[in-house]
């Protein structure tokens, strides 16, 4: 499963929830819903990021 399909779930137990229009602050990126499975906190995330992404609430990752 690529990190960018809805569902995927990086080694953070950070979700991938799909696509949004929005466009990230990464070259050629969209913002990606994001929910942290640990806390259930929903944040946004570049398409690139979405493999390394820690949760901003529980995880101490960017906000
Ligand atoms: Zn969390």
């Amino acid at each position: 499963m690529k990190t960018t399909e809805q569902g995927f779930v990086n080694q953070n137990d950070q979700r991938n929830d799909g696509c949004t229009q929005e466009p990230g602050t990464d070259h050629c990126q969209k913002f990606y819903r994001m929910t942290c499975l640990r806390c259930g906190h929903h944040y946004l995330a570049n398409g690139s990021d979405i493999w390394q992404r820690k949760c901003p609430k529980c995880l101490g990752g960017k906000p």
